[in-house]
């Protein structure tokens, strides 16, 4: 695809017609295997001498054509689709760290990466190294020799801060680390490639399927880190895997490409821990991205205009949207939000927590739901629910206070957002 337009590319990118029936959606292929043309194009397909289709565990040609989509929004190499948000934090980290290794990671994550990492991965030898990502020199004081990764949230909720990628992921590149992005709240809005990170994960429940269907997640490989230049840093990339009859991945992925990474997920972690993505489900998460620039303009405009009517009402004493930022924070909003602010916004209401259950019982339009990135406007209570199972220094430590709202902020007209939300304010109270 020539164009570098993500609205064209959503529409167009990794896909032009169906190869048999030369149908121009993508289809769903709900199949699980592929016949082998010969026993010689088996034992190359196996033997990784070409790409193609052999076991929907680990590809698929729907989940395919999302991969290739997404890779191309993302300016990045290539990607691998796995089941959930959650599979893709997960399999990014453990694709480069063992046990005994550690990650520096920033403190701002959702609640469930926050779980994963203080508490599974630590379970499975993986030091999880928390900073404030306020001072991006904290990633290297926390580094020492096993340090594989530096990991962070571009647009972490509940702060709504966005995190300092260039400069965290110069830090790593000098020391050999990969800066992995989540990038679910901010996807057309940052491409953290463009910055220096060498990773994206998407939880694709959010944003990029966008109608609240279908669980995803997604590993993007920015194809621009020198994994074989970091021999001692990077020893999973480097050393001979023994579960593939010992190859070397920075070496063996070189005939296909910059996608040592990726590959390697793909055809280790994804075929052993299984966790694929149904075809069902990439072929709804297709429909959702090919709208994703019209709807990641107007949930950004919609936000912003929730953010002013918020900071106009003497009954919140605080608006959380990354232009109410100040100091450093604002200089970054300003930095990299430069297509749009996104669709979240938190506020506090000056009577505090009860008056937070309150308002969010009083809501009519707005769903009471633990997601965002719906089409729909959504919103939450996180210290009662999404953050309920971290302390409450570690609630606050990712930036959720007890009197906290957090709005995603949906695509209907702006007139009907702002009557519910009045109305519920009203009857808060
Ligand atoms: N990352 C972020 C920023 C999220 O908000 C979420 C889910 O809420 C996830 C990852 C996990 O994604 P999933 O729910 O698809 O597993």
């Amino acid at each position: 695809m020539a164009s570098t337009n993500p609205e064209t590319l959503a529409l167009h990118a990794g896909w032009r017609r169906d190869p048999a029936t030369h149908a121009v959606a993508v289809p769903i292929y709900q199949t699980t295997s592929y016949q082998f043309d010969d026993a010689q194009d088996a034992s190359d397909l196996f033997a990784l001498k070409k790409l193609g289709n052999i076991y929907t565990r680990i590809m698929n040609p729907t989940t395919d054509a999302l991969e290739q989509r997404i890779a191309a929004l993302e300016g990045g190499a290539a990607a691998l689709a796995v089941a959930s948000g959650q599979a893709a934090s997960a399999m990014a980290l453990q694709n480069i760290a063992r046990a005994g290794d550690n990650v520096v990671s920033s403190t701002d994550l959702y609640g469930g990466t926050w779980n994963l990492f203080a508490n599974t991965l630590r379970d499975q030898g993986i030091e999880v190294r928390f900073v404030d990502p306020a001072d991006p020199e904290a990633f290297r004081r926390a580094t020492d020799a096993k340090t594989r990764a530096y990991y962070a949230e571009t647009l972490p909720n509940p702060k709504l801060a966005v995190f300092p990628i260039a400069e965290v992921a110069a830090i790593g590149r000098e020391l050999g680390i990969p800066l992995i992005m989540d990038n679910t709240a901010a996807p057309l809005l940052v491409r953290p490639f463009d910055h220096g990170a060498a990773v994206v994960v998407y939880s694709l429940t959010k944003y990029l399927g966008g109608h609240g269907t279908s669980i995803g997640g997604m590993i993007v490989d920015g194809g621009n880190f020198d994994w074989g230049a970091y021999p001692e840093r990077q020893p999973l990339l480097n050393s001979p895997d023994p579960s593939y009859h010992g190859a070397v991945w920075s070496e063996a992925a070189k005939p296909l490409g910059p996608i040592a990474y990726i590959l390697k997920a793909r055809t280790t972690l994804l075929r052993d821990l299984g966790a694929a993505l149904s075809p069902f489900n990439a072929f709804l998460i297709i429909q959702g991205v090919e709208t994703l620039a019209l709807r990641m303009r107007a949930h950004s405009d919609n936000a912003a205009a929730v953010a002013t009517f918020l900071s106009a009402r003497r009954d919140v004493t605080r608006v959380i949207h990354p232009s109410y930022q100040t100091g450093v924070a604002a200089e970054r909003t300003k930095k990299y939000l430069t297509k749009g602010t996104g669709g979240l916004v938190g506020f506090e209401l000056a009577a505090s927590a009860d008056a937070g259950r309150r308002f969010i019982d009083a809501l009519k339009m707005f769903y009471h739901v633990a997601n965002i990135g719906d089409a729909r406007s959504l919103a939450i209570h996180p210290a009662s629910t999404t953050h309920s199972q971290l302390s409450e220094a570690d609630q606050r430590a990712t930036g959720v206070s007890p009197g906290y709202v957090r709005l995603s902020v949906g695509i209907e007209h702006i007139d009907d957002i702002l009557a519910d939300l009045t109305q519920a304010l009203d009857a808060a109270g």
